[in-house]
């Protein structure tokens, strides 16, 4: 009987899944590290307990060689393979070749991802990419899927064969404040409305936050998505990089890192402790239902192989135990539910939002207040305003002066960068172009640390809007649009008449 491929499993079978992440390396396949992970993968190629291997894209910001490069052999060997895509290096163009390309190798797992922000290579810093981000990926794969719609050379239009890409998505679910966590959680729902099949989450050490997960999406009736579970099994030094935040998105707080610290001490430098720990968190996510572990931090099959044999030591309800072991959070972290004392997880019965006491310092809420009047008052399709500019666009040409005014005032008040495709309305009126280092038009990525942008150190764009939409206890409305994919053809035109003559994406809605 041929063997289920991972959709088949996780949609058909109620098994617990086991996903081992293969980072890829820098230089040829010939490089000392690349040949390690290629032999690494040969094992996991052959284990019946293992149901995929993931490989990385350009990890870190780094350009390593590609995914397929190393994933190619494993999947003629007959095993599943997940391939990472992600934004930062290629425009939507380069990303649908890319995609072409992994399907006609027979790739069919997608991780679609934002990416991680490029790093200072030769000669400086790369320039970012981000045409799409997650979202906007996730959208296109989705109508890969359904027949690419396309305009032929004589401008007839044409399906392209669907695709049948399995996508899925990341989630980064350990952020410690609310306006960080909460928008995550948004976003989550939205890459799923838009594509996402299945879910890994963020590299964290804390069970109330894994558990947290699984109850946010039987709350919102996403129950049938299947989550995978980030098992990272750590080292001192991995530790020590994870506590100082450099790689975006990852928790290790100062409870766990001095843990770690204490473990370093041990002869066999905690390397017994440390797949120990990653064995309990696979358990829990087991125990919590999750569909399937996806285990990273491990570069030998011997690692991976204790980590499930002391798994499978395990009794069926030990991991309510180690609940209590596993619970690394910073003091005043935010959770989207209560505690509860006797499991130590979350009670989903009781949400935990913090009460709209927030108040915007008096010239933010002026600006907020006196943007979204004038964007209601004459950019709402509809208005008198909006109809009579409309009209008057159609039949004159916009005057010199009022784009004069419109760009003396845009960049005053928003920084704008004259991009033609504007956000603003749908971001609480914050310019993503000009504040957000990747331009991420359809919710935050996973990279900000503490509020802060991993990039600019910059409070994030989304979590300052999602404060002004709290304000307004609107806060869970902050994702409600469709995917925005900014056309680049406006740059440089006037946002106010690409909205008024429905150019711009807003037209979509
Ligand atoms: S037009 Fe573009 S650059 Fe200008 S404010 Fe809007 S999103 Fe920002």
């Amino acid at each position: 009987m041929q063997s289920l491929n991972l959709k088949e499993k996780l949609n058909q079978t109620t098994d617990f899944l086991i996903g081992v992440e293969l980072v890829s390396t820098r230089g040829t396949m010939s490089e000392k590290r690349a040949i390690q992970a290629k032999e690494f993968s040969k094992e996991l190629t052959y284990q019946p307990q293992i149901d995929w291997v993931s490989i990385t894209d350009n990890a870190g910001g780094n350009p390593m060689l590609s995914p397929e490069a190393l994933g190619t052999p494993i999947l003629y060997a007959g095993q599943d393979v997940m391939i990472h895509l992600s934004c930062k290096d290629l425009n939507r163009h380069g990303l649908e070749s890319r995609a072409w390309s992994l399907a006609s190798h027979g790739f069919q797992n997608i991780l679609a991802l934002s990416g991680d922000y490029p790093i200072q290579d030769i000669g400086g810093m790369p320039k970012p990419v981000f045409d799409l981000d997650s979202i906007g990926l996730l959208a296109m794969l989705e109508r890969m899927n359904q027949g690419l719609e396309i305009q032929s050379h004589n401008f007839k239009r044409r399906q392209l064969l669907p695709t049948t890409f399995y996508l899925g998505a990341v989630t980064t679910n350990f952020k410690y404040d609310e306006q960080s966590v909460a928008p995550q959680y948004l976003k989550l729902q939205q890459k799923i409305k838009y594509g996402a099949q299945f879910i890994i989450n963020q590299i964290g050490y804390d069970a109330r936050k894994m558990h947290e997960q699984i109850a946010y999406l039987h709350q919102k009736n996403l129950q049938h998505i299947p989550l995978l579970g980030n098992v990272f099994a750590l080292n001192p030094n991995v530790a020590r990089l994870f506590h100082s935040q450099r790689i975006p998105g990852v928790v290790v707080s100062n409870d766990l890192l001095d843990l770690c610290k204490k473990q370093a001490q041990s002869p066999d430098k905690g390397k017994q402790f440390f797949l120990e720990l990653a064995a309990k968190q696979l358990s829990i996510y087991k125990g919590l239902e999750y569909r399937g572990a996806y285990l990273g931090g491990v570069h030998t099959y011997k690692d991976v192989e204790t980590i499930l044999k002391t798994a499978k030591t395990y009794s069926s309800t030990d991991w309510k135990t180690f609940v209590h072991e596993l619970n690394f959070s910073r003091k005043g972290e935010f959770y989207s539910y209560a505690k509860n004392h006797n499991t130590g997880l979350s009670n989903p019965s009781t949400p935990n939002s913090i009460p709209a006491s927030i108040h915007l310092p008096l010239k933010q809420k002026f600006l907020y207040k006196f943007s979204k009047a004038a964007h209601q008052w004459a950019f709402v399709k509809g208005t008198k305003l909006a109809r009579l500019a409309q009209w008057w666009c159609k039949r004159y040409r916009f005057s010199r002066g009022l784009r004069l005014a419109e760009r003396m005032s845009k960049s005053l008040l928003f920084q704008c960068k004259d991009c033609g495709d504007c956000s603003l309305s749908e971001i609480a009126y914050l310019c993503p172009e000009s504040q957000c280092a990747k331009n991420q038009r359809n919710g935050p990525c996973g990279g900000s640390r503490d509020l802060l942008c991993e990039v600019t150190q910059t409070e994030c764009i989304w979590s300052r809007a999602y404060v002004r939409l709290k304000s307004e206890n609107r806060e869970n409305n902050l994702l409600n649009h469709v995917p925005v994919l900014q056309n680049q053809a406006l740059r440089g035109t006037s946002s106010w008449v690409n909205i008024w003559l429905e150019k711009d994406h807003t037209s979509q809605k």
